[in-house]
């Protein structure tokens, strides 16, 4: 497990650490409470953190609270409040500000150990349930609820003036490679269409053989040729199946988050595109500007 460590004295962190680590534990320690908080933050593999009550410039209370805010963000992390001060206030505080446990300083190494396993357990589990609640079990994309909700995040990210854009993609007359060549070979021709798009941005499966994409940091023109690009990919599939191989296509509707815009918004006029590109005869992308473009099909 990766373990983040903070007190102000360098000889605890030691004695810690020098538990943890015979363990297999990773274990980065700080004297700084900030420097620790924004390390977690930016290392989504810390598991646990483990804090000293009197740390600084953050208060252990205070790190707490942010670090569980943090965690609520759907993130296993377990908060551990080390103090050589046990009584029931301190005890309760730290719980209340979103502590899971609470151990002496310098704690006993074989508590400690025992602590940590039921922290890997429980950290463990939370992982699976978030994975299971964020994925779509046929093809390992978000779901269109996770989806949603990184999306939005990313389009906090890229702030007022960030570039930032949606595809949607639709497999084309899908219905007949599940009548001709049966539902299996179907799931087939979703998880090959998965393939394609899983390593671009954020990539969600929204329904049935449709999904998006957030591409953040590409304007319009950078999101259109990506779709241009997936679009020949899967016209180059070759699905297996007892009959031989299947050949798909796919139609393409391209948006470009504009300012003040939410995200759903922004899917809604890449959706409103990918109706375009169905009526406009399939395999072809076409993007939301103030007039539907259709790019070049073939
Ligand atoms: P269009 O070109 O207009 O998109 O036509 P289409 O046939 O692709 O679209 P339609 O929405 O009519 O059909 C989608 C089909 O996808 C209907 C549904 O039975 C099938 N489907 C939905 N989910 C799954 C799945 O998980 N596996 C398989 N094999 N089929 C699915
Ligand atoms: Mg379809
Ligand atoms: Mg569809």
């Amino acid at each position: 497990m990766h373990i983040v460590i903070v007190d102000s004295s360098r000889v605890i962190l030691k004695v810690v650490a020098g538990m943890l680590e015979p363990r297999g534990h990773v274990v980065t320690q700080f004297t700084d409470s900030a420097e620790a908080l924004a390390y977690v933050t930016d290392n989504p593999r810390v598991r646990a953190l483990i804090t000293s009550l009197e740390v600084r410039p953050i208060g252990g209370l205070e790190l707490c609270w942010s670090a569980r805010l943090l965690a609520e963000a759907s993130r296993p992390l377990s908060i551990i409040v080390m103090s050589s001060v046990r009584n029931a206030r301190n005890l309760s505080e730290a719980l209340d500000s979103g502590a899971d446990d609470f151990i002496d300083k310098p704690p006993g190494a074989e508590e400690l150990q025992a602590r940590l396993r039921a922290a890997e357990r429980l950290t463990s589990l939370q992982s699976e349930l978030i994975r299971l609640a964020e994925t779509d079990p046929l093809t390992g994309l978000l779901n269109r609820r996770a989806f949603l909700l990184r999306s939005r995040e990313a389009a906090g990210r890229a702030g007022s003036f960030g570039r930032l854009s949606a595809v949607l993609l639709d497999i084309d007359h899908f219905k007949r490679i599940n009548d001709e060549y049966g539902h299996d070979v179907g799931d087939t021709a979703i998880k090959a269409v998965t393939g394609l798009i899983a390593q671009e941005g954020i990539a969600g499966r929204l329904g049935g053989e449709e999904f998006a994409l957030v591409l953040p940091g590409r304007n319009l023109t950078e999101a259109e040729a990506a779709a241009n690009r997936l679009r020949l990919n899967a016209a180059d599939l070759r699905i297996r199946s007892p009959r031989g191989p299947v050949r798909l296509t796919c139609s393409f509707g391209v948006s470009e988050w504009g300012e003040g815009e939410t995200v759903e918004g922004l899917l809604k006029r890449a959706d409103i595109a990918l109706y375009e590109a169905k009526n406009g005869g399939r395999n072809r992308v076409v993007s939301a500007t103030n007039e539907l473009v259709l790019a070049r099909a073939g």
